[in-house]
């Protein structure tokens, strides 16, 4: 029997409702295939703060360096909303990502063929789109410095950001996208802004000495600016995108959009990673804390299903396990089963728990 540490931390809103049903996918896993998945909760984010007066404790980033994996839900809402404040839920998660030292950003990006009227593009464009984005996490221009204002010599305002990257920080965000596009229909996009940017032009050179590497895998660069188009013109041609921290961020908000609610989409985001290919992650549905319906009991569950699955396969080796939670979410779609965010409008939804019951359901098989 396997034996794995996993570290829930639900944090505020709907992260607590939604952490929950991961949970109760864990135990299911566990139950059907014969592991032993023991979790510890902890607070972070607004939570946190009104509990110790900071976003997440020092022993709780002790548990999560020890732990096989993080389960994060989200943080945040109006009470601690204040941008002026020196203490903000998100410096939980921000602490977390430097002290395991989570690199990639990856965000895969499905259109289930049962909810592609909910998406504002039209079908025929969002037909076959499987994308998986992986965004540099640690560097870059949110990293850079100096990162400050300034007065000019005529004693106006101004303001610098410096975006920077070395060698090694662009290697391992391309191997990691070559190896992952080989399990996959093995093409890789390199996003960079090359005819502008010093550091894109290091991204483009890096890429390219890593390539032969990967002869069995295609590769393409495109330019942001383009990438932004292609992304919903033709985004059923993209398989695995990789790209720097700044155009990453708003590229995954947009290619987010490709699947119509936030409540579907997974992320993961991982550090070094093992010759076994496994290694530490933390995983978070891509949507926020949704104070709007939080309390409710109807907030989706499916991203934090999705996100449980590429915990079993990044974190824990599970690659069938993995499948069988994605098939059993794609089950639940495909019979028609829908909370309010993905149902046909004027449409009553599931709650939460009736949705996470009838994936369990299909996951017992
Ligand atoms: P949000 O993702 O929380 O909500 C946007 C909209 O999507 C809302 O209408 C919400 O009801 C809906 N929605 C989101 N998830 C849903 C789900 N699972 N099921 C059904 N509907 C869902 O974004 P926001 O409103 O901009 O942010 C709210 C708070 O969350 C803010 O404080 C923000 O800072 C925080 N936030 C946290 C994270 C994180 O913890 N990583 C990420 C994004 C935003």
């Amino acid at each position: 029997m396997a034996e794995f540490e996993i570290l829930v931390l639900p944090g505020d809103g709907i992260g607590p409702e939604v952490t929950a049903e991961g949970v109760r996918a864990l135990e299911a896993i566990g139950a059907r295939f014969g592991h032993d998945f023991r979790t510890s909760e902890e607070l972070v984010g607004g939570a946190c703060i009104d509990a110790h007066g900071i976003a997440i404790l020092p022993e709780t980033i002790e548990v999560a360096e020890r732990a096989d994996a993080v389960l994060w839900g989200a943080v945040g809402g109006p009470k601690w909303d204040d941008p002026r404040a020196s203490v903000r839920p998100e410096q939980g998660l921000l602490a977390l990502r430097s002290s395991l030292g989570l690199w990639a950003n990856l965000r895969p990006v499905t259109v289930d063929p049962a909810l592609i009227d909910s998406s504002t593009l039209k079908p025929e464009v969002l037909r076959g789109v499987d994308i998986l984005v992986i965004r540099e996490l640690t560097s870059g221009i949110y990293f850079g410095r100096p990162q400050e204002r300034r007065r000019t010599m005529e004693g106006r305002r101004a303001a610098v950001d410096s975006m920077t990257y070395n060698e090694d920080e662009i290697a391992r965000v391309a191997h990691l996208g070559f190896q992952l596009a080989r399990a996959r229909r093995g093409r890789v996009t390199s996003v960079d802004k090359a005819n502008i940017l010093e550091t894109s032009r290091l991204w483009r050179e890096v890429v390219e000495e890593v390539r032969p590497e990967y002869p069995d895998v295609e590769l393409e660069h495109v330019l942001v600016d383009a990438a932004a188009m292609h992304l919903i013109r033709r985004p059923a041609d993209f398989d695995v995108v990789i790209t720097s921290n700044l155009f990453g961020d708003i590229l995954t908000d947009e290619a987010s959009m490709l699947a119509g609610s936030l409540g579907m989409l997974p992320s993961a985001s991982l550090g070094e990673v093992r010759e076994d290919g496994r290694g530490r992650g933390l995983y978070e549905p891509i949507h926020g804390s949704a104070p709007d319906i939080a309390g409710q009991g109807v907030a989706n569950p499916l991203a934090m299903f999705l996100c449980t699955a590429m915990l079993l396969r990044h974190s824990c080796g599970l690659e069938a396990e993995a499948q069988a939670l994605e098939a059993a979410v794609a089950a639940a779609i495909g019979d028609g089963l829908r909370t309010a965010d993905i149902a046909a409008t004027g449409e009553a939804g599931l709650s939460t728990r009736e949705m996470a019951e009838a994936v369990l359901e299909r996951l017992a098989g």
